[in-house]
């Protein structure tokens, strides 16, 4: 349960934009977590929250548009920092194989780059905008975008541009394989990544990224792209540690990372590190869904108290998926998190993940970025598993996806008992 800061009625009453009542069950991502409802949140005429309380303490006449939600739950929007939205081509026959367990010859990563190159930056864009749109219907209200499907200087500056006109957290991936023309020439190609295409990237990321595991780069090249990239200006991001135990997570807390990412694999000592350090780790269940492979270990994590973020991993090979909801359901199902510590996860997590303070939680001075379920409480994200539960998505207190109720609002979400006490056990 978390107290209201002291309600200030003249800051609410003064620069309010958007009150939101009728709340069941308000998360706020900050250390209490929830309010039980009937909660209130009110937004400043600015897109912050100036107050998130029960409603019973809502200063009056704050606001200028009033929305009863009718007994509607409201989290943070998400914030997704891990996808790989921008590619082209189709990988849905090399995922069937791999359902029904039929050999397949694939190419894994560099099916999708040959389908890239090849593509359009007009065909690219537009796809990737539909991803975004997407989750944006789903309630992911920051989002993360890496190259990746590239791997030469120009093609990787073509993905980072369409990727700066989705979202400011634009991430360079370079070093994601080695391409088929370099097959061989490992060391050449991280020389290539650290030089000519960073130095054609950095004006067009926020971040770098490397995929640390056998069968991409090793300890030491992902050690020369992370530190190429840090003195290029860029935040440092890690693949770590996902198709088995490797060097990534530590050199990723080593570096000051500002997250390693998949963390399926680990260790004691990665364990240890990851908890003497900052770097949050990041999970991508929606990888293992989709390949058959075992969860993270999420509770060990958590336990050590070390920060954890979920996020979608969307990408045409292994995580096909731009929903948070089915992240934070399969959090819940699969990982032993509680729903709490997913929502928090998938919400505040993954603003730690990306070193942002302005997102990610319903408190007074961040940006009123929320999502309104169709449900009574966070836990029907799991509860109702492959339901659409994203009513109404609101960015910077602006509606952007959805519609608020109608009316009154005294209309129950769908699937909730119109009275609890008419509502058979069944
Ligand atoms: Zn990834």
């Amino acid at each position: 349960m978390t107290g209201p800061d002291p309600p200030d009625s003249t800051a609410a009453a003064s620069g309010a934009g958007l009150v939101l009542t009728g709340i069941s069950e308000l998360t706020t991502a900050d250390s209490g977590l929830v309010v039980d409802g009937p909660a209130a949140l009110v937004c400043g005429a600015d897109g912050t929250v100036v107050w998130a309380g029960p409603q019973q303490a809502l200063p009056e006449q704050a606001g200028t548009e009033r929305v009863d939600l009718g007994g509607r739950a409201v989290i943070p929007g998400f914030v997704d920092s891990h996808t790989h939205l921008v590619f082209a081509g189709d990988r849905s026959a090399e995922w069937e194989a791999r359902m029904t367990g039929r050999p397949y010859q694939t190419g894994g990563v560099r099916t999708t780059v040959d389908a890239t190159r090849a593509a359009t930056t007009e065909q690219l864009a537009s796809r990737a905008g539909r991803l975004a749109a997407e989750a944006l219907r789903s309630g992911t209200t920051t989002l993360e975008v890496k190259s990746g499907y590239g791997l030469q200087p120009e093609a990787e500056a073509r993905l980072l541009s369409i990727a700066g006109g989705i979202t400011p957290e634009t991430t360079f991936l370079g070093a994601h394989v080695v391409p088929a023309e370099y097959e061989g020439r490992r060391d050449e190609y991280v020389d290539v990544v650290c030089g000519p295409m960073l130095r054609r990237c950095a004006p067009l990321a926020r971040w770098i990224d490397v995929f640390c595991e056998q069968g991409a780069f090793d300890g030491d090249q992902s050690r020369a792209v992370l530190l190429a990239g840090r003195a290029a200006g860029l935040g440092l991001r890690v693949h770590a540690n996902q198709l088995g135990p490797g060097p990534g997570v530590r050199l990723g807390v080593e570096l000051g990372a500002a997250s390693v990412d998949h963390c399926s694999h680990l260790s004691a000592a990665d364990i240890d590190a990851l908890a003497g350090g900052r770097t949050v780790a990041t999970l991508l269940p929606g990888a293992e869904f989709s390949t058959g492979s075992a969860y993270p270990g999420a509770r060990r994590l958590l336990d050590a108290g070390v920060p954890v973020a979920l996020a979608s991993d969307c990408n045409p090979g292994t995580s096909f998926t731009t929903s948070m909801p089915f992240v934070v359901a399969l959090a819940v199902r699969e990982m032993g998190m509680t729903v709490a510590e997913a929502v928090v996860a998938a919400t505040a997590g993954g603003a730690a993940a990306l070193q942002r303070s302005d997102v990610g939680r319903l408190v007074p001075g961040r940006r009123a970025d929320l999502a309104v379920l169709e449900a009574p409480s966070a836990s029907w994200l799991g509860y109702r598993p492959g339901v659409d539960l994203v009513r109404a998505v609101a960015r910077g207190g602006r509606l952007v996806a959805g519609s608020w109720p109608a009316g009154t609002g005294r209309e129950p979400p769908a699937g909730a008992p119109a009275d609890r006490g008419a509502a058979a056990d069944r």
